[in-house]
């Protein structure tokens, strides 16, 4: 048991901490004063002043719920902080408004990978119960969820609820709840009448309806939320006449891309446009660009880097990083203090040193140094392009 304990506390711990050093933790705003003026350097962001203006009037018109179902694209080039100010607008909106990422996706998916299991989540399924199959009836006893009883699985524990009463535990169900298996009974007579195990048929409740009624009721209202997509010119033609239509509906949400691509081909068809964007979808969005950043503002941003990952760097190391983001990426410099502080710690120093960074630098290469290695050395791998020769297996 003991041991348990112990790991579940290293999960917990873990999840702390890679939340803590994501490529954008240090963002906890906009960085805006109260008349919605970007400060230099405030809440983890830096410079980008025109951007973060601009997303400050968004937040302040998604606040007072006048843009519900509009469209906004951050363009600029890579690593100019177009999903920094988009993470930013997330913070300032504040947990009452619905902010969803496309990539939420995926971050679940990566979550999985690394084996992390979030201590006391849930997932409640709720339907109306369409059907019962009785599979197995030996204890028997009369039925206790029928055919249009409206209950609820708690797919954690499998707990069943119908109208605030708890039933036995779930045994199975498919991945949309249409499907669940379960032993019949009340709770507390689980042992006796354990044989007893029924199908239940669940149909979704239509939410969207039930949200009508709420609102003509007076009993709810909308909180116009916003959906993210990063890599926007990754969707394809299909998905981009979805959003189209979507947006002209009334409980559409403020949808906010970016992109770092200029004149390229839309996907799923042989035309080219703007960013890869349909020039329609194009026509109705607000377009916010984003610059690059100058050298004080790139040492900055690493500075902030430093201090979110808890990295002393001497003043001349901080130098030579601000260099290597100059001349190859604002991302691959910020990997660099990562790895150099494991440098610098392995020798038992509390300060990263220039030399540190010198050493990650020549270990890991930033694309270009890549690119390069790979010209040079084309010939002696697999299935290169270069050459125009079938790849030699032997
Ligand atoms: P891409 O086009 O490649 O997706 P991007 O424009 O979305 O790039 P980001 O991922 O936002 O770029 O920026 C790269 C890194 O620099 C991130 O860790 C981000 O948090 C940080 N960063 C970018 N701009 C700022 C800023 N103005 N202030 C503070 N941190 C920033």
């Amino acid at each position: 048991m003991a041991s348990i304990a112990a790991a579940q506390v290293q999960e917990v711990r873990s999840i702390t901490r890679i939340e803590r050093i994501g490529a954008h933790s240090h963002i906890r705003g906009l960085g805006l004063d109260d008349s919605l003026e970007p400060r230099a350097v405030s809440q983890g962001m830096v410079g980008q002043k025109m951007a973060r203006k601009a997303a400050g009037v968004i937040l302040q018109m998604i606040r007072e719920g006048k843009i519900a179902g509009r469209a906004v694209l951050l363009a600029g080039q890579p690593g100019t902080g177009k999903t920094a100010i988009a993470m930013g607008l997330a913070q300032a909106l504040g947990p009452d408004t619905p902010f969803t990422s496309m990539a939420e996706a995926l971050t679940q998916s990566i979550r999985k990978s690394i084996g992390i299991r979030i201590k006391e989540e849930s997932e409640i399924i709720e339907g109306e119960v369409v059907e019962i199959v009785v599979e197995r009836a030996a204890g028997g006893g009369g039925a206790r969820v029928q055919a249009g009883d409206v209950i609820t699985i708690d797919k954690a524990t499998g707990k069943i609820n119908k109208l605030g009463r708890s039933f036995a535990r779930a045994r199975d169900y498919d991945a949309t709840g249409q499907q669940a298996r379960f032993v019949q009974c009340p709770e507390g007579e689980l042992q006796k009448r354990k044989e007893v195990v029924h199908t239940v048929t669940l149909h979704e409740i239509d939410i969207n309806g039930k949200v009508a009624e709420w609102r003509e009721e007076g009993k709810a209202e909308m909180i116009p939320g916003v959906l993210f997509i990063d890599e926007a010119h990754m969707l394809d033609i299909e998905c981009f006449s979805y959003l189209n239509r979507a947006l002209e509906s009334e409980t559409a949400p403020v949808v906010i891309m970016a992109t770092n691509r200029g004149i390229t081909r839309i996907r799923g068809t042989n035309y080219k446009s703007p960013h890869g964007i349909p020039l329609d979808l194009l026509d109705r969005m607000i377009i916010v660009p984003t610059s690059p950043y100058s050298h004080q503002e790139l040492r900055e941003i690493l500075n902030i880097r430093c201090e979110e990952e808890d990295c002393q760097m001497s003043s001349d190391a901080l130098t030579v990083l601000t260099r290597v983001a100059t001349e190859t990426s604002l991302r691959y410099s910020i990997q660099l203090i990562t790895t150099a502080s494991l440098v610098a710690k392995r020798r038992k120093a509390t300060e990263v040193s220039m030399e540190d960074v010198k050493k990650v630098y020549s270990l890991f290469l930033d694309e270009h140094r890549s690119e390069q290695f790979l010209k040079e050395y084309q010939d002696e791998f697999m299935f290169n392009d270069g050459s125009g020769d079938a790849p030699q297996l032997m």
